[in-house]
């Protein structure tokens, strides 16, 4: 196959250097991702400035372009300007950090696959779930095999799966599960200290999501050691809401 490869965390971030890695046995990948970490940007573009997309190399066994842009103007720009055909699969990550519940609104790791599955590409997200990311090579293992399955499978237009891994060895993840996403919501999410000069000011933190014990949902799944796999849709319609809508009296 061949495989748009791009992340959030910037261009030279382990994880997406593992699954470069893991990738590149068995097909041929092309990274396109951000010159520097741009988290939580979710799908912001890049249109007051020129974007520039610069050829990158780590060593002679890892290259790529790096782009002074978003994860979701890497995913326009290659599929535009820089790769010569349509990619058969953009893969978005590995994220250190678990892009559970409603981190899936402010995921740039989410957001690249999104305007992937916006052009009716498959797509994939994939995060893990510390911070550390402490066994990259054994997540992108796993993403190796979903690859395959997507692939071979193929996914509805305007869909994408958004993939939470356990940060354990291969063989102690309890296995996959289906999930849907999350609206758990953050305790506490801001810090409020007092700078040098004695005026306030607000530190957002917001990592710790307190969910509903549901085993079927993203974060309960990835709790509980499995892969979690949620397919989401770009079109955010509500389609029952706009057939009840359609009846209220809307003119006076
Ligand atoms: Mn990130």
């Amino acid at each position: 196959m061949q495989i748009l490869l791009t992340n959030d965390d910037g261009i030279y971030a382990p994880g997406i250097q593992a699954l470069y890695h893991a990738l590149r046995a068995d097909h041929q990948v092309t990274v396109i991702a951000p010159d520097r970490e741009r988290s939580a940007v979710g799908h912001a573009i890049t249109l007051h400035q020129p974007l520039r997309a610069n050829r990158v190399s780590l060593n002679a066994h890892y290259n790529g372009y790096a782009v002074n842009g978003t994860p979701a103007d890497c995913v326009k720009l290659g599929i535009y300007e820089i790769l010569e055909t349509r990619p058969d699969l953009v893969i978005s990550g590995i994220n250190p950090g678990a892009n559970v519940g409603v981190n899936v609104n402010y995921s740039g790791t989410v957001a690249a696959a999104k305007e992937a599955a916006l052009y009716g590409l498959p797509a994939l997200a994939v995060s893990v779930h510390s911070r550390e990311g402490l066994h990259f090579e054994d997540a992108a293992r796993w993403v190796t095999v979903l690859a395959e399955t997507v692939a071979r499978q193929g996914l509805p237009r305007g869909t994408f799966l958004n993939v939470n891994i356990p940060d354990l060895p291969y063989d102690a993840i309890a296995g996959i599960r289906i999930s849907r996403q999350g609206n758990g919501v953050f305790p506490d999410s801001f810090d409020k200290r007092t700078d040098p000069r004695d005026r306030t000011y607000y530190w957002q933190g917001g990592d710790r999501q307190v969910f509903d014990p549901d085993p079927d949902i993203d974060g309960p799944a990835l709790a509980a050691n499995y892969v979690s796999i949620t397919p989401i849709k770009c079109d955010m319609t509500d389609y029952d809401t706009l057939a009840q809508i359609k009846t209220w009296r809307w003119e006076h």
